[in-house]
């Protein structure tokens, strides 16, 4: 029986790289029936609400999404979309792999996936302005929650990723040298969980400073990387940079009762309808998605048939150093299926 998913095209270049990617599927031979629903801006302009309660009632049902970047207005308007998706459906494993791909770029063979804590840390969205005299804005305050059972739960999902894919040795990044308490709980409990592990997956800490130091002098010694939200959020891009950029960077969001796969990037404001974007980084979050559904060797052919795409180079997007649109580049994706 076909698969139910929630589609959200999103904004900008979104409703583009979503449209190739469900006709990359399609031509896969998924067998997925798609359930579209709006968010982000597009949401906004028909409902007058950025996550309308059919959004939220579609991804209940289906408990999987594969979504576009959504708009979020910078320092005003509506909260972000994307906090939103992920606190409602507690979805608290964000899983960023970074592999490189294309030849040429300035390290090879990398193979890294960051897990990110989606849930906690500065993003639980607790800030206020403090009044000083006549200034209702003379300072700003943002509090920061990590408890033992978020820390606990994205440990053990970086452990467990760990042994289910075979992978070797988790790094935790954190920065409790200084934030003694919450950064100091997440390494507590994330050592705990470590030596529940112990001869099965190597263990390692590194603070975060040192840590963006060393991905860029040595990122062939990491593996999987666990930390905490805000840190996830930049070292993630950091990643995607080092294996050419955010164009071919894939996520996933993932709770207990539902995944919610998506690219890094954004909107991309800049090229939107030009029909240009590079469609790479949902396609292969697409192919998580697969192999989340447990149409795990489809999700490996799609993987294959993008990867040799860009490698060849010959038929790819500008960003990737080609001058092929978003459908001749998914065509020729098609093509190596
Ligand atoms: P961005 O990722 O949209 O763009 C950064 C640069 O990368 C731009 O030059 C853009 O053209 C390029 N780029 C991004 N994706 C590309 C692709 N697929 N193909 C080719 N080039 C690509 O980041 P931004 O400009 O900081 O953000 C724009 C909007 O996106 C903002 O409203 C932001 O809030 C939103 N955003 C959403 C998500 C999400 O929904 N997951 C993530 C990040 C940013």
């Amino acid at each position: 029986m076909a698969t139910p998913v929630t589609l959200i095209p999103g904004d900008g270049i979104g409703p583009s790289i979503t449209r190739a990617t469900v006709r990359l599927l399609e031509a896969a031979g998924a067998d997925i029936v798609w359930e579209e629903q709006l968010a982000g801006m597009a949401a906004v302009e028909r409902y007058g609400d950025p996550i309308p309660d059919e959004t939220l009632e579609s991804i209940k049902r289906t408990r999987v999404a594969l979504k576009g970047p959504l708009e979020t207005p910078v320092g005003e308007g509506y909260r972000s979309i994307n906090v939103a998706l992920r606190t409602s459906f507690d979805l608290y494993a964000n899983v960023r792999p970074a592999c490189s791909i294309q030849p040429g770029g300035r390290y090879q063979n990398l193979d890294i996936v960051l897990i990110r804590e989606n849930t906690e840390g500065l993003y639980v969205g607790i800030e206020h302005y403090i009044r000083v005299g006549d200034d209702p804005r003379a300072a700003a305050e943002s509090t920061a929650i990590i408890t033992r059972a978020g820390s606990d739960r994205i440990a053990r999902y970086a452990f467990e990723y760990a042994v289910n894919h075979d992978r070797r040795k988790v790094t935790l990044v954190h920065k409790a040298n200084i934030l003694k308490f919450s950064q100091g709980l997440f390494l507590d409990v994330g050592r705990a969980v470590a030596r529940e592990y112990a001869g099965r997956v190597e263990f390692e800490e590194r603070i975060v400073d040192a840590m963006a130091m060393n991905l860029v002098l040595h990122p062939e010694r990491f593996d999987v990387i666990v930390t905490t939200n805000l840190f996830g959020d930049i070292l993630s891009d950091q990643i995607s940079g080092l294996v050419g950029g955010l164009g071919l960077a894939p996520g996933a969001n993932i709770g207990s009762h539902a995944a919610i796969f998506e690219a890094v990037h954004g909107t991309a404001p800049d090229i939107a309808g030009k029909g240009i974007a590079n469609p790479g980084a949902l396609m292969l979050a697409a192919c998580m998605m697969l192999e989340h559904l447990g149409d795990v060797e489809r999700g490996r052919r799609v993987r294959r048939g993008i990867e040799s795409t860009i490698r060849e180079g010959r038929t790819v997007t500008g960003d990737l150093g080609g001058s092929a649109t978003t459908e001749q580049f998914t065509d020729a994706i098609i093509g190596k299926l």
